[in-house]
């Protein structure tokens, strides 16, 4: 690939506005109070998936990343965990029982810091999973790790419980970035741990990155880069920061004049694209990197990507079931959310056995536009006829208001429109959440500034 293709930099700047990253379609914001559990039930019921995917979310950090906009509870007691692992269990015990027909094909663990958990209690957690569900041959078990506080033998641990997909945390390896966002960590470790992880056979190693940091320059991002790619890991995520700090407090501490600017973020993320592909990554949806044999990268060439709350997947018509203070589930035509407040999921599950607080049943339109605004992120284009035969609509006559929105997009040459598909061009693959929103029925109404910029 040649990273010249996603970049017009003018065009870029033109359309950098806030919008949603589309994990789901309609987005979180729209989530409402009327959904019970009972609607989850009747969707598990109604649902054509047998197929399972399982997410649960662990809530507790060591310290507080100044950029952080992840539900987290930032503790020095680790024993606080100990509660929430009895609440979590006995969700997940309650939950099961609806499930003895389905067979889980991958299990991941997000906070949070999963592995704030002592090597006890994951074990205690997979054994209970273990127990409950029927976990297909091949699962991919997950697991988000912060280097910060673990040894080697954890990652050992991890091996001998079934875990087999590692991603860390690194966001930037430089000094003073790491002062300015108070997560100062050891880049040798990191090493260390990805270099373990391969010696005992994880089939999958993640590195985090994040652009748009303080202080972050061209040159210091680039020994960032550099090392990442020396790591050799399969799969890498570079993500955008989002300085939001009317919704996220922490953020108050990286002052303005510390942040890179729209045009110095753009370089930032031009770099690491640049480096990245250079070092024979393939680029999947807008802000992940694989290397050719992954299995991300050869879904994506077969456009068989998905998506989900994790980002990026390959397994198709698999539900989600999320587990823990504010997971989100998507059971056939639905999403819910847990409570959001530990609090308020601790109470749930004593009066009621589950801790559903909201969520939306899709309707046939939600159905169809989260359709299209799928295949958009992970395929980039859109066979109109698979829609036509899937929901029986003309596309044309019924995405006309959607068609008109996107013409300017058209006018530019980031997309193409023709009587069989949508096709959005290598140039535009960065403004793709940009594109969703012409296809998505609830963004007018919606205050657009609470989502991130799209670069
Ligand atoms: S970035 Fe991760 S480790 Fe840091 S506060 Fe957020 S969830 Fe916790």
């Amino acid at each position: 690939m040649n990273s010249k293709r996603f970049f017009d930099p003018q065009l870029l700047e033109k359309y950098n506005t806030n919008g949603p990253r589309y994990t789901s379609y309609p987005t979180a914001l729209s989530f409402n109070e009327s959904f019970y559990n009972d609607d989850l039930i009747k969707a598990v019921k109604t649902s054509p998936n047998t197929d399972l995917s399982l997410y649960i979310h662990i809530p507790f950090c060591h310290s507080l990343c100044y950029y952080c906009g992840c539900n987290k509870i930032v503790t020095r007691h680790p024993e606080k965990s100990d509660d929430y692992m009895f609440y979590l269990i006995g969700e997940i015990t309650q939950r099961q029982k609806l499930f003895k027909k389905h067979v889980v094909r991958q299990i991941h663990l997000g906070g949070g810091t999963p592995s704030f958990l002592s090597k006890q209690q994951l074990s205690n957690l997979m054994a209970v999973l273990k127990n409950h569900f029927v976990l297909s041959q091949d699962v991919e078990i997950g697991i988000e790790i912060d280097p910060r506080n673990l040894t080697l033998d954890y990652i050992d641990h991890l091996a001998n419980i079934g875990f087999n997909r590692l991603s860390i945390g690194v966001q930037d390896i430089d000094p003073q970035v790491q002062k300015a966002i108070n997560r100062v960590q050891s880049t040798e470790l990191i090493e260390q741990i990805v270099n373990q992880a391969n010696k005992i056979g994880f089939r999958s190693v993640n590195l985090d990155l994040i652009y748009g940091l303080p202080h972050q320059t061209p040159d210091r991002f680039e020994r960032t880069l550099d090392k990442v790619i020396q790591m050799g890991v399969q799969r890498i995520s570079l993500f955008s920061y989002a300085h939001l700090p009317e919704r996220f407090p922490a953020q108050r501490k990286l002052r303005d004049e510390w942040l890179p600017n729209a045009a110095q973020k753009l370089a930032l993320m031009k770099l690491a694209i640049e480096r990245f592909l250079d070092a024979g990554y393939m680029m999947i949806g807008m802000d992940h990197f694989a290397k050719p044999n992954d299995e991300l990268a050869l879904a994506q060439k077969r456009h068989q990507l998905h998506r989900n709350f994790q980002g990026y997947t390959t397994h198709a018509n698999c539900d989600l079931l999320g587990f823990g203070v504010s997971a989100i589930s998507n059971i056939g035509d639905c999403y819910s959310q847990n409570y959001k407040q530990l609090a308020d999921y601790y109470q749930a599950l004593n009066e009621s056995d589950n801790a559903v607080h909201k969520g939306v049943k899709l309707n046939l339109d939600d159905q169809i536009r989260g359709f299209v605004i799928s295949q958009l992120m992970c395929n980039f284009q859109v066979d109109k006829s698979q829609v036509e035969n899937l929901y029986d609509i003309n596309f044309d006559s019924y995405f006309q208001q959607s068609l008109r929105s996107l013409q300017p997009f058209v006018d530019d040459n980031l997309v193409e429109v023709d009587a069989l598909q949508i096709k959005v061009k290598n140039k535009a693959r960065l403004l793709i959440r940009n594109i969703c929103m012409s296809f998505d029925g609830y963004i007018k109404n919606q205050h657009i500034h609470r989502y991130s910029t799209v670069i």
